[in-house]
Parts: structure tokens; sequence; C-alpha cells
């Protein structure tokens, strides 16, 4: 029996509204799951309940028969949430499994939309999605062909601003020429131009031109028909963290939602948080969700205040923290829930030293029973997942990296993608030029720049213009022949596609191709590493039913799915631990710099720094029962070390909230208590910070305006501010810096 038919077997005869789940909701969740029709809007701060509102809301949808399956958009942050609503969604049914939905990310439901309609774009359907290496790759290319110097202006960069014009649903062509301003030498809209054709003719998409393409497809009045089906058939349409949506998404949802009958409203629900929107830097824009009412009138506005999360300690130091910015809503939340235990704060002596500590606690936790896998250790960089990895790995603790440079991303990963690539889709440039000579067959970067200029001239892939060129006598001999003993091979691999299984035809075109063995032969270190990489590829490959859903999958995937059942810690960033949740979080890195980063307050100021805090208030409220934050005195940033001074943040929790913990004599060499175990020290800073300079002499800093000091690093200087134990100090050379007092040495003359 077809599922929808399941549920609506299981639902006749009952009174949808008695239906148990809605009695495990407070009186608003209820009253935002049943009322189904007409816009509404749940305007919440964390751990409220909102995903769980959204997630019955759409069983509540199915269950009272009001549509099917596949008339209801569901649009969830990742994969993973789309795939834990799935579950709940037929959990709530009664367990069997619900098909059709239309469930998932932005990106996701866009490209399935778009392989329906692709040739209505000028693409096959079977077209590829790059990923941000691809798309540095294809601009690195673009300008190297112009003459632009790609060290001066980094190609990644460039991809940045072409990505944030996508994220606003701007093409070339909406853009004046000088929009670029000097990126690019002045170039970049017209090199953005390049990047679409390059696109066409590469049969690809990246991720912003999914939602572009069905925006233009949309709006074009040509294929009216193809909205409408999309009105016609999404009768409920359901948002998560509707605060992140950018421009483009934002468009393509609301050409959606447009109600085909004027009697018949929009049944669109979104919920989000202001407080947590974090995407800014990626063109996000909060006040999407602040004129919802204007889009959508008489739209629903549902508020909900009781925190189902934290416990009462957590909730008030997030709250403590929030409070700190201007631009919000603000709202009250409460929990009926315990106070629990203080939020730990711990000061250590340098990132190695906080891995430990981390670890220690990790041990202690799992002593108590706790499990592993409700636990994270949430970053703000990249970089500092590498010191949490090799502690865990001598502790033997199992742990998966979520994000980040991830297992896709490795090199040798990337090598055998690329060969499945090219097996899938001929024209998939990038990919062939990927491993043209991986492993080495003396195919150079001149032939490959040849290869090029003659697919260009005629407007072929770098794969047809093999083709033509092995036909004449204008390459080497030898060349020649590694050419086309790679095209025969691909050529056989290629039949192979329908005929074996997708697992072992990997397994044939890795050692075929001389990739395996160039590894076996290696006698680099991590050799071993990479071949047991590949081998875990293609076992992770036994989930898809073939080649081409498995290379859709790894396009769209970013996070590492470990296919480990092994229960393990989870490191992520903060950005990609929105919406969910664990007993434990780790805050690590807590410094001025680092976290709030530099890079967000030069580039944004306030804005940043806001957008800062609210990835801290997104932070701490991750956690269930216990929250651990720490900053380092010393750390290593992009190769060289600096002098640390703890967060604005670790100030701004609210003292009654916190324990702090710190080694002794680490901020204050002895002349205060400043971050010892004391515990007052939270206390005594704050008190210093908003109250007169004095006060901050008579707690022991023996500096004031004006002196002079001497650094270790950065020489002598002047002091010209003085914010607690913090100094602002302007240094002879280098500048102005902002160091720990303990860090300089008074000067008497
Ligand atoms: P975030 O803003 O972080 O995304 P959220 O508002 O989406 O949070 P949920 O993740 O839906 O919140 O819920 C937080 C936790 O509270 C979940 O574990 C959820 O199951 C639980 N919860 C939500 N509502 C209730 C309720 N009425 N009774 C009991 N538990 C609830
Ligand atoms: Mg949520």
């Amino acid at each position: 029996m077809h599922t929808a038919e399941k549920i609506h077997d299981q639902a006749s005869g009952t009174n949808a509204m008695d239906a148990p789940y809605l009695t495990s909701l407070n009186e608003p969740q209820r009253a935002a799951v049943s009322q189904t029709e007409g816009p509404v809007l749940v305007l919440a701060g964390a751990g409220t309940g909102k995903t769980r509102v959204l997630t019955t809301r759409l069983a509540h949808i199915l269950r009272s028969n009001k549509a099917f399956p596949g008339e209801v958009l569901a649009v969830t942050f990742t994969n993973k949430a789309a795939q834990e609503m799935k579950e709940r969604v037929s959990h709530l049914l009664g367990g069997a499994p619900v098909d059709g939905m239309w469930l998932g990310t932005f990106h996701a439901l866009a490209a399935r939309m778009l392989r329906r309609h692709a040739e209505l774009v000028g693409l096959n359907s079977n077209f590829t999605i790059l990923d941000p290496d691809d798309q540095n790759r294809l601009m690195k290319q673009l300008m190297e062909n112009e003459g632009i110097d790609h060290k001066k202006w980094a190609p990644k960069a460039m991809i940045a601003m072409v990505d944030r014009w996508k994220d606003k649903g701007q093409r070339p062509q909406d853009l004046s020429a000088d929009e670029g301003g000097e990126a690019a030498g002045g170039r970049l809209v017209a090199l953005y131009g390049q990047y679409q054709q390059r696109l066409r003719v590469l049969n690809a998409c990246d991720f912003g031109e999914l939602l572009l393409h069905m925006i233009t497809i949309f709006r074009d009045p040509q294929n009216a028909d193809v909205l409408g089906e999309y009105q016609r058939r999404f009768k409920y349409i359901l948002v998560d963290e509707y605060q992140d949506t950018n421009v483009a998404q934002y468009m393509w949802l609301r050409l959606m939602a447009k109600s085909t009958d004027p009697e018949r409203p929009s049944n669109i629900c979104c919920v989000g948080d202001d407080d947590q929107s974090i995407y800014g830097w990626r063109g996000a824009e909060v006040g999407n969700i602040l004129k919802f009412e204007k889009d959508f009138p008489g739209a629903t506005i549902v508020r909900l205040e009781e925190n189902y999360r934290s416990t009462g300690h957590i909730l008030a130091a997030a709250n403590g923290v929030i409070r700190n910015n201007e631009g919000r809503l603000g709202k009250s939340l409460f929990t009926s829930g315990d106070h629990g235990d203080k939020l730990i704060v711990r000061g250590l002596w340098d990132g190695e030293a906080e891995a430990r500590w981390v670890g220690e606690e990790i041990e202690q936790l799992q002593n108590k029973g706790w499990s592993l896998s409700q636990m994270a250790v949430l970053i703000r960089a990249g970089f500092q997942t590498r010191e949490f990895e090799e502690r865990f790995i001598k502790l033997g603790l199992s742990y998966k990296v979520i994000g980040g440079p991830r297992f896709y991303e490795r090199m040798e990963i990337r090598d055998a993608l690329a060969y499945f690539r090219v097996i899938a889709q001929p024209a998939d440039d990038l990919a062939l030029e990927r491993i043209i000579n991986t492993p080495k067959r003396g195919i150079g970067a001149s032939t490959v720049q040849t290869l090029y200029a003659y697919g260009r001239s005629k407007g072929i892939s770098l794969h047809d213009a093999i083709m033509d060129l092995t036909q004449t006598d204008e390459l080497k001999p030898k060349m020649k022949a590694s050419l086309m003993k790679l095209l025969d091979d691909f050529i056989r691999w290629r039949d192979q596609m329908g005929v074996m299984k997708h697992t072992d035809l990997a397994a044939q075109v890795l050692d075929e191709s001389g990739y395996m063995a160039m590894w076996q032969s290696s006698k680099e270190v991590d050799a071993p590493g990479r071949l047991e990489n590949l081998k875990e590829l293609i076992a992770g490959m036994e989930e898809f039913e073939n080649m081409a859903e498995f290379l859709e999958h790894i396009a769209l995937v970013m996070e590492n799915r470990d296919g480990h059942k092994a229960e393990s810690i989870s490191i992520m960033t903060l950005h990609a631990a929105k919406g969910l949740e664990f007993d434990a979080v780790f805050l690590p890195g807590w410094e001025e710099g680092l976290f709030p980063s530099q890079r967000s307050m030069d580039e944004s100021g306030l804005r940043g720094l806001e957008e800062e805090r609210r990835l801290a208030y997104v932070g701490i409220t991750r956690a269930r029962k216990r929250s651990f934050i720490s900053f380092a005195a010393n750390r290593r940033m992009y190769g060289s070390w600096v002098n640390a001074i703890p967060s604005r943040f670790v100030d701004e929790l609210p003292k009654d909230h916190v324990e702090v913990q710190s080694d002794q004599g680490l901020y204050n060499a002895g002349r205060s208590t400043h971050w010892d175990s004391s515990g007052s020290s939270v206390a005594s800073r704050r008190s210093a910070t908003v109250t007169d300079r004095k006060v901050v002499s008579e707690n022991g800093t023996e500096f004031s305006r004006g002196d002079k000091v001497f650094h270790d690093k950065f020489g002598d200087g002047v002091i010209i501010n003085i914010d607690g134990h913090k100094l602002d100090i302007a240094f002879n050379r280098g500048g102005k810096k902002r160091v720990m007092d303990s860090f300089v040495e008074k000067i008497t003359e």
C-alpha cells in the first residue's frame, strides 16, 4: 500500500485533534500546530520547541488528511536535520516510513526541482553540482586566462563575492561593471559573467545557482505552468531557522507560497529566532523574519517562552550574554526545570592544555555514565579541531568532525570522486583536470592548457577536446597514446556503469587507473591512512543505490556522515551546531580575536560583533545540562603564537551562574587574584570595567594611562587606555595592541 494511503487509513475514524502527539505540547505550541490554514510565524528563543512544533505540524497535516506527503514542502537547515525530521514524523504517525515528502535543505530541494526542469535553463538533467573547491579552481582558471594576478586577488575571495551576489539573487547582468570595486583589478563582474558561461559549458551548477535557476524558471512568463504546478502542489510549506534565509531563498519561497486562489491564504509556517541569526556574513537577512507579517497579511504570530532544553543556570548565562546586543526584539525565556550545575569557566595555559582539560572532563562525565554521543565540542574556527582530534586519538575517545575539513574533502577522496564524476559526466572538466595526470601519465600542465585552449575555441569540453585532438597529429605521439589510453579507460568504465554494482566498479576504477598503486608504492607517512580512507569511501557507497545517487549525495552533503556505529563525541563549528542539542557542550577558545573573531569585527564592526555574540548564544543554548567554557593564555593562530586575552563574552557571563576555575598565576604573574580559582575574578573585573579606573588600581593593577611599558614581543610602548586588566598600548613598533597587564612591565625612568 502507498504510504500516503496508509496514513489516511490510520487517521480515519479518529479525530486528529485528539491525537496523542498534541497532548505533549504546551498551549501556544499546540496553537501553532493546529492552525494549519493561513500564514503562521513562530518567533521564539532557543530550545522553546520551534523545531518540535514544525515536526508535529507536519505530522498533523498528514494525519488529518489535509495533504499527501508529496504535497508538503519542508525546509530544514541541514541534511541531518531533514533526516531527523523525517524519522520523527514517521514516529509520530505510528512508525511507517513516510515517502515522497519534499523535505530537505534549500539546496537539496532546489536541486531536486532543477533536475526536472534543467532543459528550461539550458542544462542537461545530469548536471554536476560544483563544490567550493571546484568553484575556486574554475575562478583561478578564468583569472589565469585573463592575466589577473591570483596571488594578489585570491580566487577564493573572488568566489566569495560572487556567492554573495548569488545569495542576493544578482546575476552579472543585474550588476554594473564597477560593482566589484577594486577586486580582480576592477574586473570581477566581467569574470562573474565568464564564470557563468563556463558553468553552462560544463553542464554544471554551483550551490547558489540551484536556487537562481529555479527563480529564473518561476519568473519566466513562458513557464507559468511550472510555477503554477508547484504552487498547486505544495498545499503546505514549512521552514525551520527562518532567521537565516538569504534573499534568493526568500524569493524562491515567496514565489511558491503565493496562493493561486485569492480566496485561499498561503499556508506557510516559518519558525525562527532573531537572536540566532548567524549567517549574515553569508547573505542571511534577519529582516526576512521581521517583515513576515507584511509579506503574508493576516499572519498569526506565535511566541513561545518556555525553554525545555537547558537547565536554569545555562539559560540564565545565555540570556546574560545576548542581553548585550542592541538590535534585538528581546524576549523572555524561562524554564520550569532545575538550576542544574553552574557553567564552568576555565583559563588554561595554551591550546594543548585546553584540549587535555577537555579530555579529562569528558572522561569524568563518561565515568558518571554520560554518553559520548551526547557531548560536543563547538569551535569558532576550523583550525581548532586539530588539537582536540590529537588529544582524543591519544585518549582513545571516539570522535567525529562534522563540517569543517571533512572526510570528503581529503585529497585522496577528492581524487577518487573526480574519477567517478568523469565517468558519470564526461563534460565535467574540473574533475577531469584534477586526475588527468594523477597518477602520473606524463600529461603536463602545458598540454592541459593546449587542450583547454582548443576546447574554448570550439566551445566544447576538455573531454571532447581530447577526443578531437587525439584524432589529429597535433600532439606528440607519446602524449597522444597516454590520452587515448585514458579516454579508452573512461569509455570502458562508463559502459560498466549500468552493468556492474557501483561499489565494484569504484574499486575497479581505482585499481585499473593505477591510483591505488600510486599510494601503495608511496613512501609518504600518511599513505596508509589514505588507502584506508579510500577503502572507507567504497564501503560508504554501499548505502546508495547507484553511482549517480552517491555523487548527488556527496555534492549536497557537506557533512561528514560517519559510517561507524560506535558512540562518538562530535566536534563541529558553532555555525554547524545550530538547532542541535547535547547533554554536555564544550566551548573552547573564548579569546579576543578568536571569539569574537577579529575578522568579523574588522569587516562588519558592531554588526559583526553582535553576530559573534549571537553565535555565543547559540553555543551556550546547545547544552541541556553542562556547559564548559575555556580560554587559553597562549594560542597558536595561523602559524604564530599570540598572547590571548579572555573574550569579552566571558566577562558578560553573569557571575551567579558560572564557576570560574583557572590555573594559578596564569594571568596575573602574582599581581592579583585575577582569573585565579578564587571565583571572584569575574565580579571584580566587571566592576572594574564599569566603574572608575581608580578601582582598577585599587584592585592591584599598578598601571595608569600614559605609563611607559615593555612587552617581550612588541617592545616599548605607552598605555593609552585601561579596561580592567586589559591594556590598550601604542607600541613604538607594531602599532596599537590590546594585551593583558601581566604580559608587560612598567618602565620607570
Ligand atoms: P533551537 O532554537 O535551538 O532550534 P527549538 O526552539 O527548535 O530550539 P526544539 O529543538 O524543538 O527547540 O526543542 C528543544 C527541546 O525541548 C527538545 O528536546 C524538545 O523535544 C523539547 N521540547 C520542546 N517542547 C516540549 C514540550 N512541550 N514538552 C517537553 N519537551 C519539549
Ligand atoms: Mg530548532
